[in-house]
């Protein structure tokens, strides 16, 4: 329209159309660039972001691209949040270090191992939050090679294995794990063999002295007779504890005791005449016994523990006391128990009686043909049977065994 107006009228007003043409193209250009540049400021996904023309084209691309962007971010951060739930997750401790050894990262399992505090130490050298020597030393050392152990400083309970595990451009990647138990069965472990070896060391030693001198040394056939008489009473002892130690892991290692009914009409008769027997007349045998219940489980086991309970009941009484056997049922279950007029326990020694070659008084109880073992047998043929061993005593007055069974452990409630 400009060219005409300028060559049929006036040539100014040919061009001043013109300009005035081309600035009301410009306005949706200069509309579009200053959307552009508001949204460049803070851009946001945002399906309306339209234009017209050519610049449509540039907006649909860029919202495609900032969708597409903001989809792998969220992706990417979820991924992250999911690594890290897990890592968060693990019940081992993981703490993740720089090359000065500096806190980059730690999870929730850390912090209560290690005392740390995984917002505020994070950026701070591990050893001066962890200032164990021991631990000090192992990562100043940078031999890595094997895990170190040592005991934790906030719980001295509790054992922790520190692996160091370099990764990425020397950074390091500290695993705690809490082998607290582990520890413990191998102490008991080694505690165990110690003793089993003290044990049969003595009758042993003195089986030993006694062959020794019967081969070195000619003596009388009274004499001979006596040595011999020692002799069996030590290979006697040493049989009752290779014996004692195999029902031990006989029951450790056996699969969960069977449901069979256990008559103990019958089972308490024999514990009478077990108990009569040992006895030998010197004290009184007193049975009480309700006669309409049974138990359900091993008959080997639950006897095996019975008769421990009444040959300790009779050994630890003196002659002229008397031994009472109970078993009885009410609607919670059902307890057998063994109560004595004996010698009698201090209440110090009360929570260690069950451990294995525990005893009140060695002397005492080996002389009395003990092994240390039983109570350990009884609490675990009482513990696979969900029963629990309660045990009350007065020295001087008296001791009471008792197993508690649950109801679902009584047959003819
Ligand atoms: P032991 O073979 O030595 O009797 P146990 O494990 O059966 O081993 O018992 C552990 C210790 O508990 C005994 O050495 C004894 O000191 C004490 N004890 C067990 N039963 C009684 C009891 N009825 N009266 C007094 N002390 C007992």
């Amino acid at each position: 329209m400009a060219w005409p107006v300028g060559y049929f009228f006036e040539t100014w007003a040919g061009w001043a159309l013109f300009c005035v043409g081309l600035c009301l193209q410009m306005v949706p250009h200069f509309r579009s660039f200053a959307r552009l540049e508001r949204w460049s400021r803070a851009p946001v996904v945002d399906a309306d972001l339209e234009s017209e023309g050519a610049w449509d084209d540039v907006f649909a691309r860029l919202y495609r691209h900032e969708k597409d962007l903001r989809g792998q971010i969220a992706e990417r951060d979820h991924r992250n949040d999911m690594l890290i739930a897990a890592v968060q997750a693990l019940t081992d401790g993981v703490v993740l270090l720089d090359q000065q050894n500096h806190i980059l990262f730690c999870n929730t399992t850390a912090e209560s191992q290690l005392g740390l505090l995984g917002r505020t130490d994070r950026g701070q050298p591990v050893v001066n939050l962890v200032r164990q020597p021991e631990f000090v030393a192992y990562l100043q050392a940078a031999d890595f090679a094997r895990p170190l152990n040592m005991r934790s400083e906030r719980n001295d309970d509790r054992v922790l294995s520190i692996f160091v595990i370099p990764y990425a451009d020397n950074r390091r990647l500290m695993q705690i794990k809490d082998v607290t138990q582990a520890d413990l069965l191998d102490r008991m472990r080694r505690d165990f063999v110690a003793n089993v070896s003290h044990e049969l060391r003595t009758p042993l030693t003195v089986l030993a002295g006694f062959l020794e001198t019967l081969l070195e040394i000619e003596v009388e056939r009274d004499e001979q007779q006596r040595y011999l008489g020692m002799m069996s009473e030590q290979s006697a002892r040493m049989q009752s504890i290779v014996q004692d130690l195999l029902t031990l892991s006989a029951i450790e290692s056996a699969p969960p005791p069977e449901d069979s009914i256990v008559d103990m009409a019958k089972v308490m008769d024999k514990l009478r005449r077990d108990a009569e027997s040992l006895s030998a007349g010197r004290h009184s045998i007193v049975i009480e016994a309700d006669g309409h219940v049974d138990l359900r489980g091993s008959e080997t086991e639950l006897v095996s523990a019975f008769t421990n309970l009444v040959a300790n009941a009779v050994r630890y009484t003196p002659a002229g006391g008397t031994v009472s056997i109970r078993w009885h049922a009410d609607a919670q279950g059902a307890e057998f128990a063994v109560q004595d007029t004996g010698i009698g326990i201090d209440s110090r020694h009360i929570p260690r009686l069950t451990e294995r070659f525990y005893r009140v008084d060695r002397g005492r109880s080996r002389d009395a043909g003990g092994t240390g073992l039983g109570l350990a047998i009884v609490k675990h043929s009482l513990s696979r049977h969900q029963a629990q061993l309660d045990i009350k005593s007065t020295p001087g007055i008296g001791s009471r065994f008792a197993a508690r069974f649950p109801a679902n452990r009584v047959a003819g409630l």
